[in-house]
């Protein structure tokens, strides 16, 4: 079927009315295939990246099958939980639940949305008062079960979204338990996106979903088609003039620049914000609110650049964003895909920039196998990186200054010690413990929207065990498994410090 327009699909006339607030007059290719099988009650597994409309596709159907169910009554008990969306970080299931308000608004439904980092008390009265659609991460939604705020037993949709990514941060074991507190899986719809589909996401569609329709918008394992990719042959100690050189000769604004580390995307974010660049940065070290404000600024296009690193930037939907900057490549190639599908989304075009020092370039070759195609190598007229190797900006003279030349004079202080960090103790505590298992652990510390791993010693994170009756499935109170797709990763890169 080729719809071309939402009343096509068979929408409601609600729905079609805010659809067309949205300014969406065309269903996007992921739509017009998603729309009518969800709508006809199948199973979907959805190979959709990011940026293809796959949000709209998922949400619309979803909406149109619970209008009936809306109610008016103030009794929780008319507003059980009927549709459950998983996503694997507190931005993406924060932009899910604001287009499922913004499709929803004229149904009558309630949604809301769960994620850990801030205080859960906020979240329980929404929760208990019913949602008949509820966003998640795996984690908050399982402290919502252990506080009995949300009773999962009337669920008939279940979506998971951006699955690659839940199971690269070891989120299966969560989901797994989650889904035992469902329906069977006969008994309700199983929707489940991801970007790409390696052995374990099939596995785990396998068990997850019945008799599923496949539905796929771009080739596997492939970048967004109309997003440019170019690569700048780069020392690293000269990267930062290179971008401060691209960023003020182009006069651009909204550059998103990925970082692998956390500690990573707080320095260069302070660098360039001290050589005059509106900067801010979104990594898991930040507060929730520090990250939201970040985000909101970013949109606003009040920022110039927005160092983030993988995990934080995961389900940021910016529209229009021209330019992405991989300041340092992923180790591992999807990562690179998620990166740049950060632009070119819904049909715009966009522009992926990496900078590849000497040592990365191996990350390149890696990540050229998974696209089945070289990036172009370019240079950056008007920029020397022999002069850049200092690490000062180097400016055209069209260029203008954006702090004095008192400032510029002023020699760089030199490094202070560098305070301690919450990884030193805990390395401490886990001497013997796996390098990666004790980074998990620390990250979790960090961000609760992350999963809990145990440690190599068997001691757990100190999380109460969880879900009643199910003491084997206790969180942090049995010795997990390593998730197979994390066992062949590399050693942990995303949000390392
Ligand atoms: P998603 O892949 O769901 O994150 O959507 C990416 C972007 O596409 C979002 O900013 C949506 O607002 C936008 N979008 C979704 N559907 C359409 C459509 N039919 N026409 C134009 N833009 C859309």
């Amino acid at each position: 079927m080729n719809a071309t327009s939402f009343m096509e699909l068979g929408l409601r006339p609600e729905l079609l009315r805010a659809v067309a607030e949205s300014g969406y007059t065309i269903p996007t290719p992921i739509q017009q295939q998603a729309i009518p099988l969800v709508l006809a009650g199948r199973d979907v597994m959805g190979g959709a990246q990011t940026g293809t409309g796959k949000t709209a596709g998922f949400a619309l159907p979803i909406l149109q099958r619970l209008a009936p169910h809306a109610s008016s009554s103030p009794s929780p008990a008319r507003h059980p939980v009927r549709a459950l969306i998983l996503a694997p970080t507190r931005e993406l299931a924060i932009q899910v639940e604001e287009s499922i308000k913004e499709y929803g608004k004229y149904t009558g439904l309630r949604s809301t949305c769960v994620f850990g980092g801030v205080d859960i008390k906020q979240q329980l009265a929404i929760v208990r008062a019913g949602v008949e659609i509820l966003v998640a991460t795996p984690g908050r939604l399982l402290d919502h079960v252990e506080q009995k705020s949300v009773n999962l037993g009337q669920v008939e949709i279940l979506v998971l979204d951006e699955a690659d990514r839940m199971l690269d941060m070891g989120f299966i074991p969560d989901i797994k338990r989650i889904m035992r507190l469902l329906p069977p899986a006969a008994k309700r719809q199983n929707l489940l996106f991801s970007a790409t589909f390696s052995n374990e996401i099939k596995k785990l569609a396998d068990e997850l979903l019945n008799q599923p329709q496949l539905i796929e918008v771009a080739r596997r394992n492939t970048a967004a088609e109309l997003v440019v990719q170019t690569a700048y042959k780069v020392p690293q100690d000269a990267k930062r003039a290179l971008l401060e050189h691209i960023v003020r000769s182009r006069n651009v604004w909204q550059v998103l620049c990925f970082v692998r580390t956390k500690h990573g995307a707080s320095r260069l974010a302070r660098q360039l914000e001290k050589d005059g660049l509106a900067t801010s940065a979104i990594h898991g070290d930040k507060t929730q609110i520090a990250r939201l404000e970040a985000l909101s600024a970013f949109k606003d296009g009040k920022l110039q650049v927005l160092v983030a690193t993988d995990v934080a930037a995961r389900g940021l939907d910016i529209e229009d964003m021209p330019l992405v900057v991989n300041y340092e490549l992923p180790h591992v190639p999807e990562d690179y895909i998620h990166r740049i599908g950060r632009t070119g989304r819904a049909g715009a075009t966009g522009e992926a920039m990496s900078f590849v020092a000497p040592e990365e370039e191996k990350y390149l070759v890696e990540i050229e196998k998974l696209l089945r195609k070289k990036v172009a190598i370019v240079v950056a007229e008007g920029f020397d990186p022999s002069a850049a190797r200092s690490e000062r900006p180097v400016r055209s003279a069209h260029d203008k200054p954006t702090h004095s030349a008192r400032e510029s004079r002023v020699p760089r202080t030199p490094r202070e010690p560098r305070p301690p960090r919450i990884n030193d103790k805990a390395r401490e505590r886990v001497p013997s413990a796996d390098a990666r298992h004790a980074e998990r652990e620390l990250a979790y510390a960090r961000n609760p929207d992350q999963p809990i791993t145990t440690r190599d010693d068997g001691a757990a994170p100190n999380r109460s065990a969880l879900i009643h009756g199910h003491p084997a499935h206790g969180r942090g109170d049995t010795k997990r498994p390593v998730p197979a797709l994390l066992m062949k990763r590399p050693a942990p890169e995303a949000e390392k410090v």
